[in-house]
């Protein structure tokens, strides 16, 4: 397999999305293909819950037509690209997505109603992933393992074959670096079903991906509903493996039809994630951490720090600081490029109003409240970042996903009631250790049940070279880094015996 661009590659791709008098369609065996029912479905600038243009609503037969492309690329050319190849491609997409920054960017942020600023953010992230997996796929070494006289064994690393993605709303651009380039650099054959709400950056970088080359098949994308093309995807016996990011339901529904055909899933499911404050904090380099682990992509990140537990002795401090911070932040339209942006749709923003309104009647304190642009249009979904104080911990606020700007605090006595409030919900997903103590420092980064901790520091969305997931409701499985790589394959042992 050679690097040359195939022929059909960019023929016939132009944008369909903006300012779309084009039919919305998917992307298919480097072809734009028309949903096979014709239906399309609306898409909304969240910062005006105004139509602005329209995508193409798969459903089984076009999520069918898609595995045969990509089984078809996997047995074809995907399996016979060497690595080195392989690699050469995903760093040229790389290179493409980052001379088409500002187009990714404009593109991402009106769709899901990022800031600007968060949306370039993410594209960059986008393109890291590219060059971390393109530079990965030479260094997916197997073993050779000692056995009996005469023999030798190999435990190679095999790509599954097609895999399938299904894609939330929050990070579009960032996950396609995660769950797709990973894939794509173990070897495998994609079919990638982006969420309803938030899939225009794909249909770009689907162009863009067979711009730099990447063989017809390897990657195919159906838009459409969850409930119709995500669970013909996930019920499809000819893919081998799902990786899902979204809710603990549809995480669980995703799970179970993939058990029907013995397809292994990792899930990523969310969290309630806890920021421990101790007394000896350097608390002026906490506060803004802390503020923008909620405030960033307006709440709406699986590893929000969405629970802030504070031992007692700081606690009317820290909030009184923290208050006037969050009091400093402004909600508004993404290309006014606020602190934060509108939530992703309606029901999005119901939901939180909800949770924000049984708080007010169990009497929960409103600490602070942040500010709304005056530009902020009157259709948008817009919910200021709120922090709320002295949430029992057993209340709804302090147990559940909000998945909105919305930080509930809680003081604690000691290192023991910390772990325990730390634990006691049912995520584990992500935990941030704020004190200068080192030894502490370890005991709670050992005592907390969940599959990442941040220290001093903490990384909402970010870290492409680090194992990310969840234990619990969390999900399971890894992604990022060379352990989401590994995820991506499946272990062959070859018992050769040569006497
Ligand atoms: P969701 O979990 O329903 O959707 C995530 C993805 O799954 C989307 O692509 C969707 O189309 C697809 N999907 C939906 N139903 C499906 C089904 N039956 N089979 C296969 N795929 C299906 O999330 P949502 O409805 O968009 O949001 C609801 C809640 O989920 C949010 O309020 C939030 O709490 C949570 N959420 C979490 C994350 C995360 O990163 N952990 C991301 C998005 C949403």
């Amino acid at each position: 397999m050679g690097f040359c661009v195939p022929a059909n590659a960019v023929k016939n791709v132009k944008s369909r999305y903006r300012g779309s008098n084009v039919t919305a369609q998917h992307f298919i065996a480097n072809q734009w293909s028309a949903p096979s029912n014709g239906e399309t479905i609306a898409v909304v600038n969240p910062s005006t819950g105004l139509e602005f243009t329209r995508i193409a609503r798969g459903n089984a037969a076009d999520i069918d037509a898609a595995v045969r492309a990509a089984r078809k690329a996997f047995d074809t050319t995907w399996r016979r690209t060497g690595p080195v190849e392989r690699g050469r491609i995903l760093a040229r997409l790389g290179q493409l997505i980052l001379d088409n920054h500002e187009s990714l960017t404009r593109i991402e942020s009106e769709d899901t109603g990022k800031p600007l600023k968060q949306a370039a953010a993410d594209i960059t992230v986008c393109a890291r992933y590219l060059e971390f997996y393109a530079g990965a796929c030479d260094k997916l070494h197997g073993e050779t393992i000692p056995f009996l006289h005469g023999h030798t064994v190999l435990a190679v690393r095999e790509p599954h074959g097609v895999t399938g993605h299904i894609i939330p709303w929050n990070y579009p651009a960032a996950m396609f670096g995660r769950s797709v380039a990973a894939s794509l650099a173990a070897g495998n054959a994609c079919v990638v079903k982006p969420a309803e709400d938030a899939c225009l950056s794909y249909l770009k970088l689907a162009e863009l991906a067979a711009e730099a080359g990447l063989p017809a098949g390897v990657l195919n994308i159906v838009t459409g509903y969850g409930r119709e093309a995500g669970a013909a995807l996930a019920e499809h016996p000819g893919i081998a493996h799902i990786s899902f990011t979204g809710s603990p339901a549809t995480g669980t529904a995703v799970a179970q039809a993939a058990a029907r055909h013995h397809c292994p899933v990792t899930l990523e499911l969310g969290g309630k994630s806890p920021q421990i404050v101790f007394d000896d904090v350097d608390l002026d380099a906490a506060l803004p951490v802390i503020r923008n682990a909620i405030v960033q992509n307006s709440g709406q990140t699986c590893s929000a720090g969405s629970r802030l537990l504070v031992q007692s002795s700081l606690y009317e401090e820290l909030i009184e600081r923290l208050a006037r911070s969050f009091e400093a932040v402004t909600a508004g339209p993404a290309d006014g490029d606020y602190d934060c942006g509108p939530l992703i749709n309606a029901a999005q923003l119901d939901r939180v109003k909800t949770f924000l309104a049984r708080a007010e009647a169990d009497n929960i304190r409103f600490a602070a409240t942040a500010k709304l642009a005056p530009d902020a249009a009157q259709g948008g979904y817009f919910q200021p970042p709120v922090l709320l104080r002295d949430v029992p911990h057993k209340h709804t606020l302090a147990q559940d996903e909000v998945f909105g700007p919305v930080l509930v605090a809680m003081p604690f006595a000691d290192e023991a009631e910390a772990v325990d409030l730390a634990n006691d919900t049912a995520f584990g997903l992500v935990a941030g250790i704020w004190t200068r103590d080192g030894g502490r420092q370890m005991r709670l980064a050992h005592a907390f049940h969940g599959g990442q901790v941040f220290i001093n520091c903490y990384g909402a969305g970010g870290g492409i070279e680090l194992p990310f997931g969840g234990v619990k409701q969390s999900g399971y499985g890894r992604e990022k880094g060379m352990e989401g790589l590994l995820s991506f394959t499946t272990l062959k042992t070859i018992t050769l015996n040569h006497g």
